[in-house]
């Protein structure tokens, strides 16, 4: 996971989205003035054991941009950690700063664009061309059952390269088993724009972490077939 987390770091593929995570830093709110941003791309974090990969869109800003750590000192961090804790599957209910001591219990966060793009509104050549990333940290997560996607671009960009066919629709609690056997679970992304509306409450958010953890310890062979017959 180590030459795996070095390869993200260290990338610069898309030059729009280096030109704009170098910029957030000098266009930032007042409320950060004299803070030292990350501004490179946000490689995931988590427990290497982990069963569940929560998987975002793409680095925000202001969050994982700034803190360098995914999920971390945003308002959709504090709804997703709050209900992890909730849920046993974190230490704390806060995850504000890369060094605030935050452990996942069997969670693993990453996201589909490791960069923060201008309106959190990626271009399909730039998810395309960090997709590979997030394979990779799939790939190192040996113990890992579900992939909990939040919101519908994740949903869509992880079904198709895990090669869902046809490709299934996007609900808050859909699932879909890949040809590989894990399963996908869609959620509303936790962002402030669905909380502050009641799109998404802390109880559905609580239902979906719920099932997550269910399905993360099922054996293979019940959740395959659980899944495959709804
Ligand atoms: S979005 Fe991904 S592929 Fe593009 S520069 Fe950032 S880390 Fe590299």
């Amino acid at each position: 996971m180590l030459e795996v987390r070095n390869r993200i770091v260290a990338c610069r593929a898309c030059p729009r989205l280096v030109w704009w995570r170098e910029a957030c830093a000098e266009q930032r709110p007042a409320r950060f003035a004299g803070e030292e941003y990350w501004s490179r791309p946000v490689p995931g974090f988590g427990d290497p054991d982990a069963r569940i990969y929560v998987a975002g869109l793409a680095t925000a800003a202001h969050g994982g941009n700034r803190t360098g750590r995914a999920f971390t000192g945003n308002s959709t961090a504090s709804w997703l950690v709050a209900a992890l804790h909730r849920a046993g599957l974190a230490d704390q209910p806060v995850s504000e700063r890369r060094d605030d001591g935050l452990r996942l219990a069997g969670v693993w966060f990453g996201s589909v664009v490791r960069c923060a793009p201008p309106g959190n509104r990626p271009t399909a050549a730039e998810r395309d061309a960090c997709l590979p990333f997030l394979a990779a940290e799939v790939d190192a997560l040996p113990a890992l059952r579900v992939v909990l996607c939040l919101g519908a671009f994740a949903w869509r960009a992880v079904a198709r390269w895990a090669g869902a066919r046809p490709l299934p629709r996007f609900a808050h609690g859909a699932e879909q088993v890949t040809p590989a056997g894990l399963v996908l679970l869609g959620s509303y992304h936790p962002s402030r724009q669905n909380t502050n509306t009641g799109v998404l409450t802390a109880a559905m958010l609580d239902a979906v972490v719920h099932r997550a953890k269910e399905l993360a310890a099922a054996p293979a062979s019940t959740v395959t077939r659980s899944c495959a017959e709804s």
